[in-house]
């Protein structure tokens, strides 16, 4: 009896052995893994991004958006002006953006001509994607062809800095792919599915749009810094 009940603590120690091994090996693959569901544990890398606000500010908060994209335009018309008034004018915190072209061959465009004015002249990017979102139509006709190299052209027209030719290259060639690709590569990495989704250190917004949550975190994190 006493030998049986010894066979049967070995057989449980092993099965729990072999399932906390189980458990490591597959805890280890999900962090390799490129696609993966789960947000990463940590903060998306802004590393060649563009930033609004103050280079050094302690907090970031990162938009995985899509120029085509109307719920993104709707984000950066309402809660994005919140978040410049309370938070970044003062410098504690500032706002990157991350191409997610989920919206097909538009998407792809504007990333690419986003990504090659942002090289051509950092100073003009924002005002770029500011444009570029405004001339979204309305919600209800959203899947009218819009983002073409024409219009992309024309909402440049008055910036100097930005060479006509150059851009049309990137846009015909895709020579700004790898930069829409690296952003590709990071949403992957964070696991975004939708488009807004904001980011906060590790944190992600369960709905952008409510703005209590993301001051509520944002609080929270520069607290944090404070201390
Ligand atoms: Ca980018």
């Amino acid at each position: 009896m006493k030998k049986n009940s010894g066979a049967k603590f070995a057989v449980i120690l092993t099965l729990m052995i072999f399932v906390a091994v189980a458990l490591i090996v597959v805890l280890n693959n999900k962090d390799d893994e490129p696609i993966s569901e789960t947000s990463s544990k940590t903060p998306p890398s802004i590393e060649g991004q563009p930033i609004f606000g103050e280079t050094d500010a302690p907090v970031t908060i990162v938009e995985f958006g899509d120029f085509k994209c109307p719920a993104c335009k709707a984000w950066g018309d309402t809660v994005f002006p919140k978040l410049v008034k309370d938070y970044i004018e003062s410098g504690d915190v500032n706002f990157a953006y991350v191409n997610v072209p989920f919206h097909g061959q538009e998407s792809v465009l504007a990333a690419l001509a986003a990504e090659s004015v942002y090289e051509q002249d950092p100073s003009v990017y924002w005002e770029f994607h500011k444009i570029l979102f405004s001339s979204q139509p309305e919600t209800a006709k959203h899947d009218e062809l819009w983002v073409t190299i024409e219009k992309l052209l024309e909402l440049t027209s008055n910036m100097p800095s930005i060479s006509p030719e150059k851009l049309t290259l990137d846009l015909e060639q895709e020579l700004t792919m790898p930069k829409v690709e690296k952003d590709t590569a990071l949403y992957k990495k964070h696991g975004v599915g939708v488009t807004p989704t904001i980011i906060i250190k590790d944190k992600k917004i369960s709905d952008p749009f409510d703005y209590e949550e993301i001051k509520k975190i944002l609080d929270a994190e520069l607290s944090a810094v404070n201390e």
